[in-house]
């Protein structure tokens, strides 16, 4: 049984932030030499900042606006205050109900309440609805996607509109070139036929609905206590342990790898939308990495940092072999970086065109390198 101890430091966790960090997936974290800063870029505020092995957000300035989420490749800004789970399930169930239209709409319009809150997917602020979001809604059937806001011009988050626009454009891109005529618009206000009088009635808790809200917010509650129970058994918080022993290297000599659900999410769509015979995508999503074998001299560091084993060493090869042979596979690059900023010879580019024939082909990409040469001293 959770006590009253472990629901007050849930509680407050919670409410600190409407974005959970998790830093041990920033290649910033895994490696020092990173020079990824997308989030700090991406955030119009200010909020993030990398420092001493920890992505910091200052949940005082955070606005929720989300555009942080979208611009990590390494997906270690994770929604809380609403989970991508709850936008991804409010919008497909919109699909349905406004007969193939997705609808996305941001808490200022949505707090007028002039449309039923079932026929669209509330976000605190629209950069919420990523590309991969929208290439989801896309796969699962919608005819189009609408992005309704409370007018940007005079709303406090007026300053990520730049984040929307991107995502918006992004989203296109990937969607013509996988053949789909979707089309996604933004407009100020909910499409006439949304709107309603008054759907204050629908908002409110009904007597059945507050005790099944009452019930799965108890769940969840005890849920987060056994994990803080958990930690306060093993004296660290999870995602606190010293960098050494969290970023340990493993048996084969690489660091261990991340699971990526949303990059999976966003190429299995894709999938089910279409996949083009040819030409290049180029997103944020997937990179492609070469390698100028001249150049190389394959000590394996970027194998070693790749968060995700897109770029991996043949486990194959003996150390007594004079040739040496690395794999990358284009579907696995999440485009972060690491793999150019810990070369030290310089040896490798990342392009984010990708090939189509590349991206989605099971067989990764070889490079053939000459075996490691010792450094004279
Ligand atoms: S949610 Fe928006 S304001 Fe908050 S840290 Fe991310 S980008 Fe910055
Ligand atoms: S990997 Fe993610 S959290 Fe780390 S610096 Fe880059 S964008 Fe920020
Ligand atoms: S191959 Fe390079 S850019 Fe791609 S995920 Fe691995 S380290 Fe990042």
């Amino acid at each position: 049984m959770p006590s009253i101890n472990d629901i007050m430091q849930v509680a407050e966790a919670l409410e600190k932030s409407p974005i959970a960090v998790v830093s041990d997936r920033c290649v910033a974290v895994r490696n020092r030499n990173a020079s990824c800063r997308r989030c700090a870029v991406a955030c119009p505020v200010g909020a993030i900042s990398v420092q001493a092995n920890e992505v910091k957000l200052d949940a005082g300035s955070c606005i929720a606006c989300g555009a942080c989420v979208p611009a990590c490749p390494t997906e270690a800004l994770v929604p809380v205050k609403p989970t991508d789970d709850d936008v991804r399930l409010g919008a497909i169930g919109s699909i349905r109900k406004n007969g193939g239209r997705a609808v996305i709409a941001c808490a200022r319009i949505a707090s007028k309440r002039q449309a039923d809150p079932a026929c669209f997917a509330e976000v605190p602020c629209l950069p919420r609805a990523t590309e991969t979001l929208m290439v989801e809604l896309a796969a699962q059937g919608a005819g189009e996607i609408v992005l309704v806001d409370g007018n940007c011009a005079t709303c406090k988050h007026g300053v990520c509109v730049p984040s929307i626009d991107d995502a918006m454009q992004r989203a296109d891109a990937l969607l013509a070139a996988h053949g789909s005529d979707v089309r996604i618009t933004r407009q100020t206000g909910f499409p006439e036929d949304m709107r309603v009088d008054d759907a204050s009635g629908a908002y409110g808790s009904t007597r059945r609905g507050f005790f099944s809200d009452a019930a799965a917010a108890a769940k969840e509650t005890a849920k987060t206590a056994a994990k803080t129970s958990i930690e306060n058994e093993l004296g660290y918080k999870v995602g606190e342990r010293p960098i050494g022993e969290r970023l340990r290297v493993t048996e084969d000599g690489t660091l261990p790898l991340l699971d990526m659900p949303a990059h999976e999410a966003a190429i299995n769509a894709l999938d089910v939308i279409g996949i083009p015979e040819s030409g290049a995508i180029d997103s944020r999503l997937f990179g492609s990495v070469s390698i100028d074998v001249k150049q190389c001299n394959a000590c394996g560091m970027c194998a070693v940092f790749c968060p995700t084993g897109a770029l991996s060493r043949n486990p194959a090869d003996k150390p007594s072999d004079p040739i040496r042979f690395f794999e990358f596979s284009a579907a696995d690059c999440v485009q972060c970086g690491l793999c150019v900023d810990v070369c030290w010879k310089g040896a490798l580019t990342l392009s984010t065109s990708v090939d189509v024939s590349e991206l989605y082909d099971f067989e990764p990409r070889t490079f053939k390198l000459p075996k490691a040469r010792k450094k004279r001293i």
